[in-house]
């Protein structure tokens, strides 16, 4: 999770691109001071009766970054380091991400300050509720859609969504994403992110030439991203020879034994305290591959490392892994980036399937999402890679300028700015 000080520089790095991405695509002064920050930004305290009888009182947040394309959406995380900068951040992110996949939404992102590995499951139902209860007046299925993030899950919409639809009993089954399937969940959102990643990775492969059965792979953190990643990868026939966790990695040249490492791993994608011969995690990104995937936290590849990463292309699962620095050092070493706001983007695509699912009432099959998924993945890929080539910017300006261009597009329409 983001510090407090990383988290304003995660902000300013990001109204950093989006400057540039606005003014590459000809928006003025106007424009960026609309965008670089969310237009709507609420702080809520929950009060909470906890199972000892004493009331504590929590700090959520809610972005809503932009609302000219459509609703917002975003998910909601449960930390005890989330802090306001962080959240507008990832909010301005989402925007991106839907921008780049033509979804119908702006951004949003969503968090509360507390620490779930602490609390019991009655405690957490009470804040889901609790939250909801606070925000319900300013979210919606027409209006701002939340998610699962970091620490929340299936059971904690569950609980959100049914708190929502006791407080607006006609507007619910589209309110929240990441649903359980018996409520309304979408086939496929749970794989959702590491499926998008491996398509990325497949198109990476292609624009460099290199067949999936040559590659070797690189995947630091083994969680929901990384560790159905690895499956994905091992079984379309790739070599995962290098995987990590928080508590350090593990490299083999030939090739790691993904389907023993998935079969013990925890529940918290912890898996390499189990073996003796282990590195650590800085030492693993510089180990020799063809594709590394971040897929675990912010700031891992830096200007200090950078310049001893041997990848030939970088896939960004994890959400700002990627320093501005270490993205120029890169991509003057050649080294493809395919960025964060495109790589990571499945899992909203898949949210954006199910709310389109609850609203038609009709359901699909999991071959359906995934065939859909593809589609928009690849898309957005050959939109910014072709931009990245036309413009003669870098992917990470380029899936920027991509994003934000529908929404600036949107604002100017609608005669805001
Ligand atoms: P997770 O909590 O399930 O797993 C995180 C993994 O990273 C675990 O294996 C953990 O041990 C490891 N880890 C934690 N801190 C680490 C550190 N300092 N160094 C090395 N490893 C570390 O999380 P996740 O859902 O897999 O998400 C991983 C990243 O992908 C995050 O940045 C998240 O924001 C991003 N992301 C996830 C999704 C999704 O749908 N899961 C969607 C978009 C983006």
């Amino acid at each position: 999770m983001i510090a407090e000080h990383e988290a304003v520089d995660v902000l300013k790095s990001t109204q950093v691109v989006i400057e540039q991405a606005l003014r590459k695509l000809g928006y003025g002064d106007e424009m960026i001071e609309l965008l670089k920050e969310p237009m709507r930004m609420m702080t809520v305290r929950i009060p909470i009766r906890m199972d000892s009888g004493e009331t504590q009182v929590f700090t959520g947040f809610r972005a809503q970054h932009n609302d000219a394309v459509g609703p917002t959406k975003g998910g909601v995380r449960f930390h005890p380091e989330v802090n306001a900068d962080e959240v507008k951040a990832l909010s301005i992110w989402m925007s991106l991400k839907c921008g780049i996949a033509d979804l119908p939404y702006g951004g949003g992102k969503g968090g509360i300050i507390c620490d779930p590995r602490g609390m019991s499951f009655r405690e957490l139902e009470r804040l889901s509720r609790g939250y909801v209860r606070a925000i319900s007046q300013l979210v919606g299925p027409t209006k701002d859609i939340p998610a699962p993030d970091v620490m929340t899950n299936s059971q904690i919409m569950a609980w959100m969504l049914d708190e929502y639809s006791r407080i607006r009993e006609f507007d619910s089954p589209g309110f929240i994403t990441g649903k359980p399937l018996v409520l309304g969940g979408s086939r496929g959102r749970e794989t959702a992110t590491a499926r998008g990643v491996a398509i990325m990775i497949h198109e990476a492969l292609r624009t460099r030439g290199v067949a999936l059965h040559d590659a070797r792979v690189i995947i630091q953190g083994f969680g929901n991203a990384g560790s159905f990643l690895a499956k994905f990868m091992h079984e379309a026939g790739a070599s995962v020879v290098g995987i990590s966790d928080v508590h350090g990695a593990l490299y083999n040249e030939e090739g790691l034994d993904i389907e023993h490492l998935l079969d013990r791993r925890d529940s918290f994608g912890a898996v390499t305290n189990l073996f003796t011969s282990t590195i650590s995690n800085a030492e693993l990104l510089e180990k020799p591959c063809d594709v590394l995937v971040p897929a675990a936290t912010q700031n891992q590849i830096t200007a200090e490392n950078a310049p001893r990463i041997q990848a030939g292309i970088v896939v960004e699962a994890a959400n700002g892994p990627t320093t501005l620095e270490a993205t120029e050092i890169l991509t003057k070493r050649g080294v493809l980036i395919v960025p964060d706001v495109l790589a990571s983007s499945g899992g909203v695509i898949v949210s954006y399937f199910e709310w389109v699912q609850n609203n038609q009432g009709y359901y699909w099959s999991e071959a359906e999402v995934d065939h859909k998924l593809r589609e928009m993945m690849i898309a957005g890929y050959q939109q910014v890679y072709e931009l990245h080539l036309s413009r003669a910017v870098d992917m990470r300006l380029a899936a920027y300028m991509t994003g934000v261009r529908r929404l600036a597009e949107a604002v100017r329409y609608r005669g805001w700015v």
